[in-house]
């Protein structure tokens, strides 16, 4: 005979599971919330409640995972930005709150301005592209990366995550090397953003981050100050600017000063960096002299 009370056998309780799975509270009612359908207020009501079978399983998995540094968002296989569900997964950087920086950068450039031809480079999940493009539904955006795994998942999100109809039309992806991968070298832009890669090359911070992709973090142009990217991308993006077009990047807590530097030495004006919410200068933005006109492609 069983005994008449405590779990059967195989069994826990969710209150024991998570007292002995050794994480943080946040991440433990993730996993219970997503592998276990159990939301924070049923975990509350019922912690006596039992988990079993293949959901014991499978939390225990991917606990292991979790234990052993891999970031919850793959685990789960999805992370909100901006509001907005992406799917990730080893193939991008998970998308970070401190970039959302940029898209409210954009957003206050663009004002009231539905009309633009906006450019991410080096998008990832597509979640800068994504973003802007779900608040403006009528700007053109345009997305490169280098890695064709990277596009085909920001494809997917934007086909999840954007109306079939937006009126600025589908997002258009370009694989390839930043401005290169463009297939009009003549065309130009309203607003050029990118959180590129930009972490030094022995960067002992690289450790816990090693189940993010390299090419996202310390990029094709490896160097020891990690700025190998951004002053390849500086340099081609600047020309590309329309007259009072901004271009704005993420960079590294220390880099503010090196990055609004190459900015200037590009020709472009007013070269500032904003903090993130730890009061870190964590984007740096300038734009092309000129002032800025409507878009050629602007309808009356
Ligand atoms: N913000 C990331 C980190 O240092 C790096 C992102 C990047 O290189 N673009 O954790």
């Amino acid at each position: 005979m069983t005994q008449a009370c405590g779990p059967a056998a195989g069994s826990v309780s969710v209150q024991a599971w998570l007292g002995d799975c050794g994480l943080p509270r946040a991440d433990a009612l993730a996993l219970l919330r997503d592998l276990a359908g159990l939301s924070h207020a049923s975990v509350l009501a019922h912690p006596e409640g039992l988990l079993a079978g293949d959901t014991l399983q499978a939390l225990r998995r991917a606990a292991e995972r979790v234990r052993a540094g891999e970031p919850l968002a793959y685990v789960l296989g999805w992370r909100e930005f901006w509001g907005l569900r992406l799917r990730v997964g080893p193939q991008v950087l998970v998308p970070r709150p401190e970039t959302e920086l940029l898209v409210e950068f954009a957003l206050g450039r663009l004002g009231a301005r539905q009309e633009a031809d906006v450019l991410d480079l080096g998008t990832g999940s597509g979640a800068i592209a994504i973003a802007l493009a779900h608040e403006r539904a009528h700007a053109r955006v345009q997305a490169v990366d280098a890695s064709a795994d990277a596009l085909a998942l920001a494809r997917d999100n934007a086909r999840r995550l954007l109306p079939p109809t937006r009126a600025g039309g589908a997002l258009r992806w370009h694989l390839g090397d930043w401005m290169g991968a463009l297939p009009n070298p003549d065309e130009r832009f309203d607003l050029i953003l990118s959180n590129p890669p930009y972490v030094a090359e022995h960067d002992e911070h690289l450790q816990a981050l090693r189940f993010e992709p390299l090419l996202a973090l310390v990029g094709a142009r490896a160097c020891d100050d990690g700025l190998g990217d951004i002053r390849e991308l500086v340099r081609q993006a600047a020309p590309r600017l329309r007259a009072g077009a901004w271009l704005a990047l993420e960079h590294g807590h220390d880099q503010a000063a090196a990055v609004r530097a190459l900015l200037e030495g590009a020709g472009l004006l007013d070269a500032h960096s904003l903090r993130d919410l730890a009061g870190i200068e964590r984007v740096s933005a300038a734009r092309a002299p000129g002032h800025a006109g409507p878009s050629p492609h602007a309808r009356a």
